[in-house]
């Protein structure tokens, strides 16, 4: 894929970013869900194959055309990217390691956006420590018996398909872990929508009980011994995907207080005109210039295959963590008006929120950063 090639593709994103995401995210965010429409749409754009192979018909546009896919489609919506790129994920692992039979059957849905798809580790009792993960698959004949309960599952209120995890046999740990492909329609398995405070629809966060759920053995994606390293590796990917998004929200979040400056007068003057406020947008360009150069650094690693841990929870902490500090201002620096919910500023800060937890909350990535700068420290002194 040409460079050219690539930014004419980013173009289109942007327009339908622009003209049908954005101005459907106040009705997302109060509750109506983006519709087949959408999906469609994004499925003809290629967002559900960016990183798969043509041979798959996928759009071969690598990582970094995901992240700033991702960055483009989060600035209007959190939810809805989280969606997208969610689906594309099982997309992308069913291109890499599923059997003929399953990729053949499954992928043309899902590229063109007719199916959602999820991957699901978190439960009820485990959510960042994994090896607390209960729901087991058995052996029976030549497939799995599943049984379990998994939560927070962005897509996991649609019926789709859902890569999950579960315990093949637990006194092995972490590397008893496989992964499943499982019909959330099919027998089996009964879905719930979960809602939270931050009313965000297009997300569509959800759960699912698994009882003596069956499924085929080429069902099995990922077996026992690579899976957890699969899935840590693309966490890692998420990571620096989810910084893109968070720095997309930032940047929409500016320019909305920018332009209303442009227009709001006060004391005589527009708001723009006053220094004190416009100290707000440049703290905040300059913070999200810092944290933009992260993330920039840690997408290079990743696109090129390269130890993008370290980098990739700096990214994550320092985008996260950026925008909660200045979306707030933004929001206060808008008046009463910011608070309408045709303005991104609070479905953004709300989204922020759960981007520090998903895919590895900011505590935890705190405490990896501390591991892994002092590996590198020591090393650089020996
Ligand atoms: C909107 C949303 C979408 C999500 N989507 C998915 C999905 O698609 N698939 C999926 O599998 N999961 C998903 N999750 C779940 C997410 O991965 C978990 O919320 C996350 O792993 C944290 O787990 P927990 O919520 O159980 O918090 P816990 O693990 O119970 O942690 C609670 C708090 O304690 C902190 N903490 C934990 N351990 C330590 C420690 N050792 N030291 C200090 N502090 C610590 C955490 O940072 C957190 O603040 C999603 C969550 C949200 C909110």
């Amino acid at each position: 894929m040409t460079a050219a090639g690539r930014q004419e593709w980013l173009d289109g994103v942007g327009e339908f970013a622009r003209s049908r995401v954005a101005p459907a995210a106040a009705a997302w965010s109060l509750g109506a869900s983006p519709g087949p429409e959408e999906n469609a749409e994004a499925g003809r754009l290629g967002l559900f194959g960016i990183e798969l192979p043509s041979e798959h018909g996928g759009g071969s546009y690598g990582f970094a055309g995901k992240a700033a896919a991702c960055e483009i489609l989060a600035a209007a919506d959190f939810g809805f990217a989280m969606s997208v790129v969610n689906t594309h994920n099982v997309a992308l692992r069913l291109s890499l390691s599923a059997a003929d039979r399953i990729r053949e059957r499954y992928l043309p849905d899902l590229l063109a956006g007719r199916k959602s798809a999820c991957t699901a580790l978190t439960e009820p009792g485990a959510g960042s420590d994994l090896a607390a993960l209960a729901t087991t698959a058995e052996r029976s004949g030549d497939g799995w018996i599943l049984n379990g309960e998994k939560s927070w599952i962005i897509n996991g209120r649609h019926p789709g398909l859902c890569i999950v995890f579960a315990q093949t046999d637990r006194a092995a740990g972490l590397a008893g872990l496989g992964a499943f492909l499982v019909d959330l329609d099919g027998d089996g398995v009964r879905r719930h929508a979960i809602e939270s405070g931050f009313s965000q629809t297009s997300i569509g966060t959800g759960g699912f009980v698994l009882t003596d759920t069956a499924v085929a053995d080429d069902a099995m994606i990922l077996p026992p011994g690579k899976a957890f390293r699969a899935i840590i590796e693309e966490i890692n990917g998420a990571r620096v995907y989810v910084a893109a998004m968070c720095c997309g929200m930032l940047k929409a979040g500016i320019a909305t207080a920018a332009a209303y400056g442009a227009r709001r007068e006060v004391f005589g003057r527009k708001l723009e005109d006053h220094q004190a406020w416009r100290a707000v947008l440049a703290e905040a360009e300059t913070d999200l210039a810092a944290a933009r150069a992260l993330t920039a650094e840690a997408t290079g690693l990743v696109d090129r295959g390269e130890d993008a841990r370290l980098a990739a929870a700096q990214a994550k902490i320092a985008a996260v963590e950026t925008g909660q500090r200045h979306l707030p201002a933004l929001l206060h620096a808008m008046g009463a008006e910011g608070l309408r919910p045709e303005h991104c500023l609070a479905r953004h800060l709300g989204a922020l929120q759960t981007a520090a937890l998903a895919d590895g909350a900011n505590a935890l990535l705190k405490q990896q950063v501390a591991k892994l700068s002092r590996q590198t420290t020591t090393t650089t002194e020996a």
